[in-house]
């Protein structure tokens, strides 16, 4: 089965994801964490969490790349036949195709896809999309906070000064930039206002 739990920025997504991992890894069951290479934050291979969990991904995926095929090879290199659990970090990374791989490779195995469902202009991912028409499961990950206290929904670009950004490219990695992302409510992103 093909699952995609979303969730705001702020949500403990990755926490989720490596606490859940953690549970299958301890039952000896084979299982592959991978990132979309897009995401460099923690440096290339390291899937981090805000809450301070972290690991070592064993498989990083440019856009082009064959997720199938890599993983084959990965099994191969640590000598057993094929993983039965798959978890990806950041997947709204994905391209449209990687995801109809994904979709094509869970009839025989269990992917637990965790990212974002909209940028910081409230717009779709790539892989987002593809995951919301073809995941079997789709669940949100909750907790995300405005400062407010309401829920967070919209993921939002500020500046150095707090300053709402609402135009630019859709992938600003923020260790490159003087940017950060934040969860805020839908009205304070409508509005523009980051903090109290
Ligand atoms: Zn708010």
């Amino acid at each position: 089965m093909l699952y995609f739990y979303y969730g705001v920025m702020g949500s403990s997504k990755t926490a989720q994801l490596l606490m859940k991992r953690y549970n299958y890894r301890q039952l000896g069951l084979k299982v592959a964490l991978v990132k979309p290479a897009v995401d460099t934050r923690a440096g290339a291979r390291v899937v981090f969490s805000r809450v301070g969990l972290k690991a070592e991904a064993e498989l990083v995926v440019g856009p082009g790349h064959s997720i199938r095929e890599q993983l084959l090879w990965l099994a191969a290199q640590n000598a057993h036949s094929d993983y039965q659990y798959v978890f990806i970090d950041e997947a709204q990374f994905l391209s449209e195709r990687q995801v109809e791989e994904l979709a094509e490779m869970s009839d025989r195995l269990d992917i637990f896809c965790y990212g974002l469902k909209t940028d910081f202009r409230g717009q779709f991912f790539p892989g987002s999309t593809a995951l919301l028409r073809l995941a079997e499961v789709i669940e949100e990950v909750p907790g995300g906070l405005c400062w407010c206290g309401k829920k967070a929904t919209m993921n939002t670009r500020v500046d150095q000064q707090g300053r709402v950004i609402k135009e630019g490219e859709q992938v600003l990695i923020d260790n490159q930039t003087a940017i950060r992302y934040i969860g805020l409510c839908y009205e304070h992103w409508r509005k523009g206002i980051s903090h109290g």
